[in-house]
């Protein structure tokens, strides 16, 4: 933590806040997309992306799982997509899985969660989606399957809520799902066939 901590306190001297991109932040947040993905502290979405501070807005759970709409009780992700799609209108929404997810691995392999009841009661969200491919007809499938298919079953429930439905029949809205392999750097992106593919830049 003493590192961390370290650069925390000096993180003002070395950053240009004086900058106008910085002073510029005051006035408010204009962020082109939401990104969801698992909070893996190996996945870091500005990155990746190269955001700068303002051009992303975020929300990170484990196995970045979209809890179905109109789940009873407050749930920061219905808060943190309701946010994102009325007041700061992004037009864009990712969903990213990614390589070497605990979570999926936890789903994968039915390990007993009984000591970790939060992270067992949260995985259920994802586990009935998944549960054809994991007790279906497809012998062993690998985790990179599994955390794939997640993404496209978080797109689904994604799609199902009632403000981003309407944006979507209004074009005003656009799903993407994206897989980061953590050891190679490398982003699949969710094609129109379902299927994720490396797209060069
Ligand atoms: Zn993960």
């Amino acid at each position: 933590m003493k590192a961390l901590l370290d650069r925390a306190r000096s993180f003002k001297r070395r950053v240009d806040f004086e900058s106008g991109e910085y002073r510029k932040l005051a006035e408010g947040q204009y962020p082109e997309a939401l990104f969801i993905t698992c909070s893996d502290s190996r996945v870091i979405p500005a990155l990746i992306t190269g955001a700068r501070p303002g051009e992303i807005f975020e929300l990170r759970n484990a196995g970045n799982i979209v809890p179905p709409h109109g789940r009873p009780g407050a749930s920061g992700e219905a808060a943190t997509i309701e946010y994102a799609l009325e007041v700061l209108g992004v037009q864009d929404i990712v969903v990213c899985g990614h390589s070497h997810c605990g979570a999926m691995g936890a789903l994968k392999s039915g390990d007993d969660l009984s000591a970790l009841p939060g992270v067992d009661a949260w995985l259920e969200l994802a586990r009935p989606r998944l549960t054809p491919v994991l007790d279906g007809d497809v012998r062993d499938p690998s985790l990179p399957d599994i955390a794939q298919l997640n993404v496209v079953n978080q797109l689904a429930v994604l799609r199902s809520y009632p403000a981003t439905q309407q944006r979507i029949e209004e074009d005003r809205l656009r799903l993407h799902g994206w897989y980061y392999e953590v050891d190679t750097g490398q982003v699949h992106e969710l094609d129109t066939d379902g299927r994720f593919r490396v797209h060069a830049a």
